[in-house]
């Protein structure tokens, strides 16, 4: 190609490097394909040559990075910035648009920001109610409509307190099935759990484990999940029950992660992950192992 060489040089190269990136991604070097892809949006973010919708994908693949790597803010950053700025069009980047969205809802779960990151839940489900090219047919279960929590059933004793327990299934698999992997029961605690105290005591551990161990079952069997790590079939969950107690009525969120073997790599790679994100967040209260 002799003539007008700037347009696709700069195209191809920061298309090689994308690919690049997304190697990197592949083999699990979250860093190195972060730094690459940040090299992309700093050569090339202000080059009109490079197509817009390339850079958006290459945000798009930085935000999986970050939230790899337990950067929530940054994440949410460059899904913000997609959003809002990539002018995307419906028909071609619904795939892209839908990850934005669910991208952005983990990075406000990250950092603990469960309503705006429930918005983005809401929007998720939305757009795959009105999905244009059919990519995600998925009409929101009516179920989950009504278990709201708006609408829990009033306490059949005095000593006992209504509460929402939310399982979500927090991979990219479950974030594409109708119910987006969410699982919502209305339960009942002691009124007097989780008082003052946001450390849980052994009455509050046991609680959680009671709660995890009557629904796990239900959860599991509801599609044949594959571990989140590895992809390998999973056989067991991994849950990370955290009280938000200040939520009307009181919330119990579990982080769920199906692992393929209990004990093994991809099962303590979960537990290292939730964990950490939960360290982050100043409202909850971690389950102790
Ligand atoms: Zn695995």
């Amino acid at each position: 190609m002799a003539t007008p060489q700037t347009s696709s040089t700069a195209q191809t190269a920061a298309q090689s490097l994308k690919e690049m990136g997304n190697e990197r991604y592949q083999s699990k070097e979250y860093q190195q394909a972060l730094n690459i892809y940040s090299r992309i949006i700093y050569d090339y973010g202000a080059n009109t040559d490079v197509p817009r919708h390339l850079l958006a994908v290459v945000r798009s693949n930085r935000a999986a990075c970050y939230l790899k790597l337990r950067s929530f803010l940054e994440a949410f950053q460059d899904c913000a910035q997609v959003l809002e700025h990539a002018e995307l069009r419906p028909e071609r980047d619904h795939a892209l648009f839908l990850k934005m969205v669910h991208r952005a809802a983990r990075s406000k779960y990250g950092v603990s920001d469960l309503e705006a990151a429930d918005r983005y839940w809401e929007q998720y489900r939305a757009l795959g109610e009105t999905d244009p090219i059919g990519e995600t047919p998925v009409p929101a279960e009516p179920k989950l409509k009504q278990k709201q929590p708006s609408a829990p059933p009033p306490p059949s004793s005095p000593a006992l307190r209504s509460i929402n327990y939310r399982i979500q299934v927090f991979t990219d698999e479950a974030a594409k099935l109708p119910d987006k992997g969410q699982f919502v029961y209305n339960e009942q605690m002691p009124a007097d759990m989780f008082g003052t105290n946001r450390t849980p005591g052994k009455a509050e551990t046991l609680f959680l484990d009671s709660l995890v161990r009557k629904h796990d079952a239900e959860v599991r069997g509801k599609r044949r999940w594959r571990c989140w790590n590895c992809n390998k079939k999973a056989t067991s969950m991994t849950h990370t029950p955290a009280t938000y107690m200040g939520e009307n009525p009181p919330l119990i969120l579990d982080y769920c992660l199906p692992v393929c073997q209990v004990r093994r790599r991809c099962d303590k790679e979960a537990r290292k992950m939730i964990t950490h994100d939960l360290s982050m967040a100043q409202s909850l209260t971690p389950r102790r192992r």
